[in-house]
């Protein structure tokens, strides 16, 4: 499968990681949209939101379970930050596998878009 995420799992394509274990893998984006932008992504394969099911919840439950320790690495965790993941067309989702955005270290927008 041609997936641009899949090839940084594997290392194919290098990138700055910031936390891994054995079912995530967090590393900074590379074009941030603050002066901290992370992104945490699932090692095993979904396309977006639109494809979590009672089948792979578990591992989005994972990841929201690492994001106080992964906020804490960043630096963010009590000065705050924000989550996002976008869907679809209209959500401006650029690549196809399931990922959540951490975005921090400045206030950041008021406005959610
Ligand atoms: P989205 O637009 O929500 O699908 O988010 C995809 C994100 O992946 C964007 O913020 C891109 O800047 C980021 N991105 C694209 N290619 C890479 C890469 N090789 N390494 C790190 N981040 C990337
Ligand atoms: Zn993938």
């Amino acid at each position: 499968m041609d997936c641009l995420f899949c090839s940084i799992i594997s290392g194919e394509i290098p990138s700055t990681k910031v936390y891994e274990d054995d079912e995530i893998l967090a590393f900074k984006d590379i074009n941030p949209l603050a002066s901290v932008h992370v992104l945490i992504i699932p090692k095993k394969h979904i396309s977006g939101i639109n494809e979590i099911t009672s089948e792979n919840a578990e591992i989005v439950a994972k990841i929201f379970t690492k994001i106080p320790e992964i906020t804490r690495i960043l630096s963010v965790n009590e000065s705050g930050y924000r989550v996002v993941s976008n869907c679809g067309k209209d959500g401006c989702q650029s690549v196809n596998h399931l990922h959540f955005h951490i975005l921090g270290g400045e206030k950041l927008s008021e406005k959610m878009c």
